[in-house]
């Protein structure tokens, strides 16, 4: 038989997910694992979203709708960013997509031609990597230790630039690093990106999830001319626990969403209709258990993060916002863990969940080795345990 598509057969699987599925079937095996792995709110999708998604297929919306999405839903979209983000768009300029993956996903399509390569700040989410090359585009990976607070410089960005840059991609506050840019720290980014005159897609999903007195600030709110060239990719899975119901979407500029629009008619034909009817509930209606999750993420991660720095061998920065940690594993590279030597953080993932059964991300396909992920959207009694095991496991 003839070969697959090259570009097809060269995609990984995402690291995330297949944790997920691992730490799900130890789980149904009867393994008394714990797990900080895929990031998604333990909390149930609040009831009277749950109730409209249900009210949806009773009154019988369940057929086709437009490709971008129904209008209620843009208008409702627009304007919540309108309220949130300070930010204006008419509903046209909202694309409605099954998640904001797939947002981030057809925004690449929208923009990329084969070849042209698109700027990604590391350690990043596993997805965009994998998606810019399904898109046909090359990433070019700039680099922020721990040292710089994992955010890139306006010179780090200036200098990867080259003639075949056609976006950046800034995800703020970021997965995998909780990092938060300040105002002036986007606008010194977005700056480079419009003398340079390139795209920037803002994956802004984590925003309503900042902590302590950080504020968020949407990279389209800093000016028209930036706002112009931004493709603002958000949605509902983090602020409102809905995951599984498959809605993220973009804001950008007509003439994108337009190609956008075109390009889901043929691929989705339009995201589940049902799943659109909660979304617009959760988007219009009220917002009082966005806040309420937040706060108990908050106290989560200021838990994780006092105690796992109290533990012999590794550390962690405070993140700002979003619900991950990386947990710098340098002084662990060459000791032998549940019988294996660790090189990088993919052994110590493997060895931390054969011998202690806790289900940790590593981020070497986070484009960072000697880190490991945790997630906090798991409850207090299960990071307690899993914090309990990591001790137990560094002074075996
Ligand atoms: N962007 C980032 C940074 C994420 O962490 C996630 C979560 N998987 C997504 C986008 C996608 O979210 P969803 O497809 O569930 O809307
Ligand atoms: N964003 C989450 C994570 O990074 C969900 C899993 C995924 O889609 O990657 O864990």
């Amino acid at each position: 038989m003839k070969e697959l598509s090259s570009i097809a057969a060269a995609i990984q699987p995402s690291a995330t997910l297949a944790v997920n599925t691992l730490f799900k079937q130890m789980k149904a095996d009867g393994l008394d694992v714990v797990g900080f792995g895929a990031g998604e709110p333990d909390f149930s999708t609040p009831s009277n979203i749950s109730e409209a998604g249900v009210r949806a297929i009773e009154e019988g919306k369940t057929r086709y709708t437009p490709s971008a999405g129904i209008i209620p839903l843009r208008k409702a979209i627009a304007a919540r960013l309108k309220a949130d983000c300070g930010v204006q768009y008419d509903h046209t300029q909202i694309v409605v997509a099954s998640g904001a993956k797939h947002g981030i996903y057809i925004t690449l399509c929208a923009l990329c031609n084969p070849g042209d390569e698109v700027i990604l700040p590391g350690p990043y989410w596993v997805s965009y990597c994998e998606m810019i090359r399904m898109a046909g585009a090359v990433p070019v990976i700039v680099t922020a230790g721990e040292a710089q607070h994992f955010k890139i410089t306006p010179e780090q960005l200036e200098a990867a630039v080259t003639e075949k840059t056609k976006l950046v991609i800034i995800n703020n506050p970021s997965n995998p690093t909780g990092m938060l840019y300040s105002e002036d720290e986007l606008r010194a980014l977005a700056d480079v990106c419009v003398r340079h005159d390139l795209y920037i897609l803002a994956d802004e999903i984590y925003y309503k999830l900042v902590y302590d007195d950080n504020r968020f600030v949407s990279v389209a709110s800093l000016s028209e001319e930036i706002k112009e060239r931004t493709i603002l990719v958000n949605g509902v899975s983090k602020t409102y626990a809905m995951t599984g119901w498959r809605i993220g979407f973009t804001a950008s500029n007509p003439e994108i969403a337009r190609v956008m629009s075109n390009y889901l008619s043929h691929s989705t034909g339009a995201p589940s209709t049902i799943s659109q009817w909660a979304a617009l509930e959760a988007v219009n209606g009220p917002q009082e258990s966005v806040e309420q999750m937040r706060r108990v993420f908050e106290q989560r991660r200021t838990y994780l993060v006092e105690h796992m720095n109290q533990i012999d061998g590794v550390s962690c920065l405070m993140p700002q916002g979003a619900f991950y940690v990386m947990m710098n594993i340098d002084r662990l590279i060459g000791r032998t863990l549940g019988g294996r030597v660790i090189h990088n953080a993919d052994d110590f993932a493997m060895a931390f969940l054969e011998t202690s059964l806790v289900a940790v991300v590593s981020c070497t396909s986070f484009g960072l080795p000697n880190f490991v992920r945790w997630t906090y959207a798991s409850s207090m009694e299960t990071i307690q345990e899993g914090l309990r095991r990591l001790e137990a496991f560094l002074s075996e």
